[in-house]
């Protein structure tokens, strides 16, 4: 089995109206913030047309990596999703 059918067994359970994951208000966002947009696995962060990086944190997969990748900048917020919200894994 490839990874992606894989990957295509999760489920995710959003919580709506509260993200686990939020961008904190700014101006221009550091490397590390705006490298997310292509580093984040599920797609979840994108350049807005004012250069700003947002978050739409359905299908995040719970990695960690923005919160590593920012650990210094604290530019977002990252706490777990509820118990019963968020990745539904099959595998692993
Ligand atoms: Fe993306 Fe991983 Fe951060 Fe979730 S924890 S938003 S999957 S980089």
């Amino acid at each position: 089995v490839k990874v992606e059918e894989k990957l295509f067994q999760n489920r995710y359970l959003v919580d709506a109206g509260r993200p686990h994951i939020t961008v904190r208000p700014h101006d221009t966002p550091s490397r590390a913030l705006r490298s997310l947009v292509h580093a984040c696995p599920a797609g979840c962060y994108a350049e807005n047309e004012k250069g700003q990086v947002e978050i739409t944190a359905d299908g995040c997969m719970e990695c960690g990596t923005c919160r590593v990748v920012t650990a210094k900048t604290g530019e977002i917020e990252w706490n777990y999703p509820r118990g019963g919200f968020g990745v539904l894994y099959k595998f692993g």
